[in-house]
């Protein structure tokens, strides 16, 4: 059964900091002890404040309160400052919510703000995920303009308690390209690990699928849904007519482009560009196709190349290698059918 717990605490405590009595109902397998004794103790009498702990000289803590309500011994194991252990909390998070953990890192130049991972609904698309422990609406908007510059895309932000994510927070997010949203009421610590409620994992997938549709929308280009940690090994192109080839990766249904949805048609002369009938004859030679004169088929190479790279996603790595010792490019990925066309036949036709 989900209980509901107090993770508020976290951006309530000055610091994230307190003595047990300051942590009460917080998970304690979540709390670390430090070296320090805390110099004032809550006050459990009317005042509802704190007292300041007094250190006698025969070792005796005596807190006392400022209010005059209480005056009372301390047990020095009660004054121990604890924190939260925050490599457990957002390895949880992390796992809850499906984030790829990098390090949990503390943002440079923003106090109580960790860059927990990086959400990955599909292929090159990655989204910062930030865990802020911060109550203040002011200091959580200000939080969110200073990672819009520095992360340049859109980013989730994670906060401790529903209270906290105020109209004008989710405003300011908004403007920002960022998504606020509270993990109160959907993660509990029970058996020693953060359980998260059914719901909880569509959250990330259904807003980042918003955002995915936003990007490739204005880029105006075709974009197949690479699913994500695919690898060039797991994409098959096959040509099933003379300009059209059908796309298939992972068992994920098959998709069918044409040279135009590839950017491999010219628009003026509306013909196929050498681009294309460079893929034509790398699908006769079943991928690996030797080329007398690199020269001449370089520049088309690094076309079919960039197209592919941003058709599927996978920027960073090339599709098409050189192998010197074969004189040949070789596909990463499987490509097949088409014409029995040679290179220079293939030239032929589009010049
Ligand atoms: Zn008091």
């Amino acid at each position: 059964m989900f209980q509901k717990q107090p993770w508020h605490k976290l951006s309530q405590l000055l610091g994230a900091r307190g003595v047990k009595a300051d942590w009460t109902g917080f998970p304690e397998n979540l709390l670390k002890p430090t070296n320090e004794l805390a110099e004032t103790f809550p006050c459990a009498g009317r005042c509802g404040g704190y007292m300041d702990v007094i250190k006698h000289n025969d070792g005796q803590h005596i807190g006392v309160c400022a209010s005059g309500c209480d005056k009372r011994s301390l047990q020095k194991k009660d004054l121990i400052v604890h924190v939260p252990d925050f490599t457990t909390i957002f390895s949880g998070l992390a796992a809850a919510f499906g984030i790829n953990g990098v390090a949990h890192t503390e943002i440079d130049g923003l106090p109580a703000c960790w860059q927990i991972g990086e959400y990955n609904p599909a292929a090159s698309y990655r989204f910062p995920v930030v865990a802020m422990i911060e109550a203040q609406a002011s200091r959580i908007e200000r939080a969110i303009g200073q990672l819009a510059t520095k992360f340049k895309k859109p980013f989730f932000v994670l906060l401790p308690s529903a209270p906290a994510v105020t109209q004008s927070v989710q405003d300011v997010a908004l403007r920002n390209g960022a998504k606020v949203f509270a993990y109160e009421d959907i993660i509990e610590f029970t058996n020693d690990a953060i359980q998260v409620r059914g719901n909880a994992a569509s959250i990330l997938s259904d807003l980042s699928a918003a955002w995915i549709k936003n990007i490739d929308g204005s880029s105006g280009e075709t974009r197949y849904p690479t699913p994500a940690g695919t690898v060039w090994g797991d994409i098959i192109l096959e040509f099933t007519a003379d300009e059209m080839i059908t796309v298939s990766c992972k068992g994920q249904g098959h998709k069918q482009f044409s040279a135009e949805d590839l950017q491999m048609r010219d628009k003026r002369t509306k013909k196929p560009k050498q681009a294309w009938t460079f893929l034509q004859a790398m699908a006769a030679a079943n991928g690996n196709m030797s080329v007398s004169d690199i020269d001449k088929v370089k520049k088309t190479k690094q076309e079919v190349s960039a197209n592919l790279q941003r058709v599927f996603q996978l920027p960073d790595d090339d599709p098409i290698e050189w192998s010197g010792e074969d004189t040949a490019y070789k596909a990463k990925f499987i490509v097949r059918g088409g014409e029995k066309l040679t290179l220079s036949n293939a030239r032929k036709r589009t010049a």
